[in-house]
């Protein structure tokens, strides 16, 4: 059957964002109460010759726990469910605290893991991806999802990854 690749990472970074542009086409939002519109939370993505399942744990509901405990499980759920994880971090923002703890589970898991750092709108800010090498998760890709940037080498990396 197809590979599944699952997106992980704080909120806010980009993931619903990158979600859409993998998966593309028709949004099949599910309303959760009138007015308030959830993110999908699986998709297909195609790239080259491969399909493949995404999933975007940011989407996933585990309840009223702390932003870290969040992160965590759905780390935890990424590592379960599938065979490569897309990590996403913020290159706007730099790295922080929640990133280093999500990379020590990721590590830890023996699960190809593929770094995207996004919001890497342009070239002036196109370096800031360095400081995520400390991840220990190996190359950063620079992104932009609002912009389509990157996500080319990135999902080379993805299926290379199957
Ligand atoms: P999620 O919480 O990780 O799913 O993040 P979203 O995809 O919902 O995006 C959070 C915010 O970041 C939104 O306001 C997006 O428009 C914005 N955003 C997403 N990707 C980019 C990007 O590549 N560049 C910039 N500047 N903003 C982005
Ligand atoms: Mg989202």
């Amino acid at each position: 059957s197809k590979p599944t690749v699952a997106i992980v990472g704080r909120p806010n970074v980009g993931k619903s964002t990158i979600f859409n542009r993998i998966v593309g086409g028709r949004t099949a939002i599910v309303e959760d109460r009138p007015g308030v519109t959830r993110d999908r939370l699986y998709g297909n993505g195609t790239w080259l010759d491969h399909e493949f399942h995404v999933i975007d744990t940011g989407g996933i509901d585990i309840g009223d726990e702390p932003l870290l405990m969040q992160m965590k499980a759905q780390a935890e759920i990424a590592i379960e469910e599938s065979d490569v994880i897309l990590f996403i971090v913020d290159g706007k923002t730099g790295l922080t605290e929640a990133d280093e703890e999500v990379a020590r589970i990721l590590r830890r898991s023996q699960k190809p893991v593929v770094l995207g750092v996004n919001k890497l709108d342009n070239t002036k800010i196109r370096d800031q991806k360095y400081e995520f090498y400390s991840l220990g998760l190996g190359d950063p890709y620079g992104i932009s999802g609002a912009h389509g940037l990157g996500l080319g080498d990135l999902l080379d990396q993805v299926i290379k990854d199957f």
